[in-house]
């Protein structure tokens, strides 16, 4: 076994394949772009090697790079993860020409499979079953057209270099082929410097079945069952489980074989994936071997209760494999949800920015979490945005599809936007209980996963405005004591005014539309005016910062996290995110003292919405600040006329410096 290894990857991969050597009392390396010098792989590993700039391809794709990390480090082998040089077999070789051993297989292995239609030929004659098409050597537009009608319709076309999805095309008519493949061939040459395609016939209904297979040098080869993806968007994964569900083991037998012959086919040695689309019939297709560590490899060690990362790094030392076929069994079943940072609402479009606020679910025998980001932390546009895996396992199905509802609801991310709702309404859905699983299952039930936005109900408004009372009550309790006269009224916060009415109004802006919440102060508690009517309610803060609510006489916990100029209130595994129209609007106890036209603290101008001269009614916003990441409004503290504004967007201001003057009849 190796003494020091180098992960050449960065994310939870790195942070997986570390706590595997950790266990093992193997010394890690971690590589690092600028991007990442503060990241958890790196604060992980026992040493860590900065590669260059941000893109991977000046970093965690320069072989040359990671390869003097790893002469610096004394590591003896590298472990490439997923992505990036995980499939590269130049750089395969570039290790073995070093004495350092890639934990892979032989590079022979890589380029046999590093083609979709090379593989296909090899597998066709070692007797795997193929989706009947075309992945031949010729691409003339006319042949390929003619293959196209012996297949029939619809047909698929990919990119023989393909992965991720990119350079695939569903062809539905003769008539729409020749445009198909040209912005099919367009794709797969920007994506991979290689415009080949090859035709396959498009299943209507499949299952996208994969079985892990492991390979030693010794000629040793099993398989770890299947794992069932077909759950995906836009062609790639988001759920994935094991066993499949509603597996005969009479089918599960012949898959295994049909992958143990395809690993032996090529040499295998190592950890491999191989993809076969299942049909409704029953039948099984070869779509593609991978040859490394699959994302969605933790559902097969929490069925197994091997470690994947041990076996490699064993069979990378040359040692035979822990056990044989026979000793292998299926213990109970595994769900994995992939997190992400995107939106769904918006075609899972990514979404980048700051991780202000992540809550995980406890982790334990049933739920396991592989993350490579903690809270603060940054997802970039840089590098994929999986912010975690989450994986649950129990006795049976049901029971693991209980423990994802549960831990999804208990999953809080605040600053990006992430797809965690959208899993949950996957996890919720009757037809994924019923194990009822295609490649078309997003689609199919579009109109239930991704529901029109609703209006933020009252109890969540009531939520996010009982919050904020309170907060606002801490902080000018802390503010009184750190004042002469802690015991003055001016610091009051129960509404007490002289001669005013006690009540207040909080804006919201809930998507688009203003809501507006009032607040009576009441003993005890508050009165509010809902959109839906009046509730009474009443709470505290507990130490974690979470809200403990009494809503009308309902005992109610929820997070509300402030972010920026947003609320997000979360409970019961729903979140809704209101922004605040004017955070201001409820510290009546500074109205009369001239307003908030100082900078509250030190920060930039980010907005001036008026003009010199403007008459503006009472609680307009006048400028937006930005502090500490979090945005400020400042506004008119009564109706009059803006006299000078004092500084113009992107001005950094002071605490305390005079942003704007108003005159009116209270006078500058
Ligand atoms: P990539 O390598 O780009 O991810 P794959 O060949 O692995 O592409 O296919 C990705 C997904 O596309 C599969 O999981 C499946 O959902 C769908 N797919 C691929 N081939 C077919 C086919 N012949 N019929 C129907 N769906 C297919």
């Amino acid at each position: 076994m190796f003494d020091t290894i180098l992960i050449a990857n960065r994310g939870e991969i790195a942070c997986r394949v570390i706590r595997t050597a950790r266990r093992l009392g193997i010394r890690t390396v971690a590589v690092y772009s600028d991007a990442d010098a503060t990241a958890l792989h790196v604060a992980m590993a026992d040493e860590a090697y900065h590669i260059g700039p941000a893109p991977a391809r000046e970093s965690y794709l320069k072989a040359d790079a990671i390869m003097e990390a790893a002469a610096r480090s004394g590591a003896r082998a590298i472990h490439p993860g997923y992505g990036f040089l995980s499939e590269n077999a130049e750089f395969a070789e570039a290790c073995a020409k070093a004495g350092i051993v890639f934990i892979g297989p032989p590079t022979g292995a890589i380029r046999a499979m590093g083609s979709k239609s090379a593989a296909k030929g090899i597998m066709e004659k070692a007797g795997v079953p193929l989706v009947p098409g075309y992945h031949g050597e010729r691409q003339d537009p006319e042949f390929l057209g003619e293959e196209a009608e012996r297949i029939g319709f619809p047909l698929l076309i990919k990119a023989s270099a393909g992965g991720g999805g990119k350079g695939m095309r569903v062809v539905r008519s003769a008539a729409e082929f020749p445009d198909f493949l040209a912005s099919a061939r367009r794709e797969a040459g920007a994506a991979f410097g290689d415009d080949r395609v090859l035709l396959e016939k498009y299943l209507t209904k499949p299952r996208h079945v994969e079985i892990q297979v492991f390979a030693d040098s010794h000629g040793n080869v099993v398989h770890l069952f299947e794992r069932d993806c077909s759950i995906q968007r836009r062609h790639q994964k988001v759920l994935e489980e094991a066993p499949a569900p509603g597996m005969k083991q009479t089918l599960r037998e012949k898959m295994g074989k049909a992958a143990v012959a395809a690993a032996r086919a090529i040499g295998y040695v190592g950890a491999g994936t191989v993809e076969f689309l299942l049909d409704e019939d029953g039948s099984f297709y070869f779509m593609e071997m991978n040859t490394r560590l699959q994302v969605e490899h933790p559902v097969t060690e929490m069925i197994t209760g091997q470690d994947l990362v041990e076996w490699q790094l064993r069979a990378a030392a040359g040692e035979p494999l822990p056990c044989g076929q026979k000793d292998l069994a299926i213990g109970g079943h595994a769900i994995e949800a992939r997190i992400y940072a995107e939106d769904p609402a918006r075609d899972f479009l990514p979404s980048i920015g700051l991780l202000a606020h992540m809550r995980t679910p406890a982790e334990g025998a049933n739920v396991r979490i592989d993350t490579g980001v903690r809270q603060g932390d940054e997802v970039s546009i840089y590098y994929d945005p999986m912010v975690a895996k989450l994986i649950v396992w129990d006795t049976d199905r049901a029971g693991a599809l209980r423990r994802l509802r549960k831990a999804l609801a208990d999953y809080q991310v605040v600053g990006v936007t992430t797809n965690i709702g959208f899993l949950g309404s996957v996890a919720a859905h009757p037809a994924f209980a019923a194990g009822d699983l295609d490649t078309g299952f997003i689609e199919r039930h579009r109109a239930d996963l991704f529901p029109d936005p609703r209006p933020a109900s009252d109890r969540t408004l009531a939520l996010a405005s009982l919050d904020m009372l309170l907060r606002r009550t801490d902080e000018a309790r802390r503010a009184a004591w750190a004042s002469l006269d802690p015991y003055s009224p001016w610091h009051l916060t129960s509404g007490w005014r002289l001669n005013f009415d006690n009540h207040h109004h909080i804006y919201f802006l809930d998507a688009e539309e203003k809501v507006t919440v009032t607040v009576h102060y009441r003993p005890g508690g508050y009165l509010l005016d809902l959109p839906g009517g009046t509730l009474f309610v009443r709470g505290e803060l507990d130490p974690a910062g979470d809200l403990l609510a009494d809503l009308g006489g309902a005992r109610v916990k929820s997070t509300v996290v402030r972010h920026g100029s947003t609320l997000t209130v979360m409970e019961r595994g729903r979140s809704h995110t209101l922004a605040i129209h004017d955070p201001y609007a409820i510290t009546g106890a500074e109205e009369g003292t001239g307003g908030r036209l100082t900078a509250p603290m030190p920060g930039k101008v980010v907005a001036v919405m008026v003009e010199p001269g403007e008459k503006v009614e009472k609680g307009r916003p006048l400028m937006v600040l930005e502090a500490m990441k979090m945005e400020h409004t400042i506004t008119a503290p009564r109706e009059g006329l803006v006299a000078r504004l004092n500084f113009a967007v992107g001005s950094l201001v002071s605490e305390g410096a005079e942003l704007l003057a108003m005159a009116g009849e209270e006078g500058g």
